[in-house]
């Protein structure tokens, strides 16, 4: 069974690598169960999404 720790760690590497199958089942699990880890795959999620989104207009640098 995975950790917390692991699996913060493979949901924001999600970000960047598409995470092999074995991963995204074990993930899966993990999230059905603990409530704490679902919500940070949605705040992720969303943080993955606003990056997408602003990697699209690549002249617009703010740092
Ligand atoms: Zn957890």
């Amino acid at each position: 069974m995975l950790s917390c720790r692991k699996v913060s760690e493979l949901l924001s590497d999600a970000l960047d690598r598409r995470p092999r199958p074995a991963e995204r089942l074990t993930l899966r699990l993990h999230l059905l169960f603990c409530k704490a880890c679902s919500r940070v795959e949605n705040q992720l999620k969303f943080l993955g999404t606003a990056l997408s989104r602003s990697a699209e207009r690549p002249t617009d640098r703010r740092k």
